[in-house]
């Protein structure tokens, strides 16, 4: 029952779009790379299950890549600087550059205070910034060391990143499908610290 409504609400949205005068400027050039995506493989674009499917297919990419995180650089003074702070259970998803195929993310971010602490909120919306465009993990949590690096003020900073590829996931069991990236920098490439922070947010369990 549940997707028949979201189906249903999808297509309300297309009508709308078209009542609005969506197609005003023509329409987006996605759909027909789609088209012609799809005929690659052997498919028949105007098909039953495939008519919309440029222009869905259209709207998710303008969507996923435009993703607005909202506000990010909200901070506070802080007295207490000095002792760890540490996020964990940030599951973002982002697009692995090299297959164009989804990954997910959790995140694990870590720093030590100097004059700023950054709001809760903020360390998942840099986190979603960072991972609403075509990436490598590698690369993703680098992105959100150097904003977070840059929004605290602090250069001790570490992020955990642990994802699961589909380019990886698909092609079966032998592949592993879950893998580690990590940055530490600062103080927090103290081996002490590093084991505080991975026993803290749970990020030494395998
Ligand atoms: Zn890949």
């Amino acid at each position: 029952m549940t997707s028949s409504i979201e189906v249903l609400a999808e297509e309300e949205v297309l009508a709308e779009e078209v009542a609005l005068g969506g197609e005003a400027h023509g329409p987006d050039p996605l759909e027909d790379i789609a088209r012609r995506l799809l005929l690659e493989i052997g498919e028949d674009p105007q098909r039953d299950g495939l008519r919309d499917t440029p222009r869905r297919f259209a709207r998710w990419w303008r969507e996923f890549t435009q993703h607005d995180p909202g506000s990010v650089d909200t901070v506070f003074e802080t007295t207490a600087s000095g002792s760890l702070v540490a996020v964990s259970g940030i599951d973002v998803w982002s697009l692995c550059e090299h297959h164009l195929l989804p990954f997910s993310c959790r995140v694990t971010i870590g720093y030590l205070p100097r004059e700023h602490i950054l709001g809760l909120s903020k360390f998942a919306r840099v986190a979603h910034q960072h991972a609403h465009r075509l990436q490598s993990q590698e690369q993703l949590t680098q992105d959100i060391a150097d904003d977070i690096e840059k929004l605290t003020g602090s250069p001790d900073v570490a992020v955990i990143g642990r994802g699961e590829h589909l380019c990886m996931a698909m092609r079966g069991v032998r592949t592993p499908a879950t893998m580690t990236t990590a940055v530490w920098r600062g103080a927090l490439k103290d081996t002490g610290l590093r084991q505080e922070l991975t026993a803290l947010t749970g990020d030494n369990r395998h």
